[in-house]
């Protein structure tokens, strides 16, 4: 699966750090997303969905490998 993060429609929340450390910060400037791991393994996927669903702006994508 791949992880895409709109850095330009995140408003600096922070769930996604919140939720997910291993996977995303904030950055020190101004406190949009910085994603750590664009590709996570599937394990990651429940709390993966939690993030795109508690994200204010929609700014978490989420594609899952075909078939996984
Ligand atoms: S949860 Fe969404 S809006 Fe908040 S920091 Fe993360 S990407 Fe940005």
């Amino acid at each position: 699966m791949r992880i895409t993060a709109d850095r330009e429609a995140c408003c600096s929340a922070g769930q996604c750090a919140l939720i997910a450390p291993d996977l995303f910060d904030q950055s020190d400037e101004d406190g949009s997303v910085v994603l750590l791991d664009a590709r996570p393994d599937a394990e990651q996927l429940d709390v993966l969905r939690e993030v795109v669903s508690r994200c204010p702006t929609g700014a978490i994508s989420l594609e899952e490998d075909p078939g996984a």
